[in-house]
């Protein structure tokens, strides 16, 4: 093949080439975008699930009471130590000794997000918020106390109870 040849076969061959890059570049600059504008749309257009189980938190009501009784059942079941419960006894208005939460802390920084600690809660006093900026410097604040300051457990009244089905056949 002559030199002459050469030069055209692989001017062609270029010329092919670029315009492939450049078909494949006109059709993603016409495609609708999917890229999330974070951290802008953060207050706007910005969707997490509401599944997603970003970080453990105790439920509290307006009262600031939880329903947490310091079991420890989500922490003998916690598969890497996540949750340290710190309870003591007090004695109740009738003379009665009982266990309360102290402190509730939970390690963000060492949780697999399993969720068996929720499932294993008895009273339904923890579960998962889809939040899911806790970025920090230091590895000591992502251990957090779940436990408002100055929360006490919820008192079960009767009326609150639910009610047993007594019409059963
Ligand atoms: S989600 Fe799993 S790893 Fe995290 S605290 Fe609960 S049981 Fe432990
Ligand atoms: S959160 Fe639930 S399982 Fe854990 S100590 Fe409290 S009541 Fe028990």
């Amino acid at each position: 093949m002559s030199s002459f040849t050469t030069y055209f076969t692989s001017l062609f061959k270029g010329i092919k080439s670029l315009l492939t890059g450049m078909k494949v570049t006109i059709k993603e600059f016409f495609t609708p975008k999917v890229t999330e504008c974070y951290p802008e749309n953060r207050h706007t257009t910005l969707h997490v699930p509401e599944r997603f189980r970003g970080e453990l938190i105790m439920i509290h009501n307006e009262q600031n009471e939880h329903s947490c009784s310091a079991c420890g059942l989500c922490q003998m079941n916690c598969p890497n130590g996540t949750i340290k419960i710190e309870s003591e006894i007090i004695e109740t208005e009738d003379g009665k000794k009982k266990k309360v939460l102290k402190n509730y802390f939970y390690d963000l920084g060492s949780c697999t997000f399993c969720n068996v600690c929720v499932m294993n809660c008895p009273q339904g006093a923890i579960k998962f918020e889809n939040t899911f900026e806790n970025a920090v410097f230091r590895r000591e604040i992502l251990v957090k106390k779940l436990n408002h300051e100055g929360s006490k457990m919820k008192e079960k009244k009767v009326a609150e109870q639910k009610p047993t089905n007594t019409n059963k056949e």
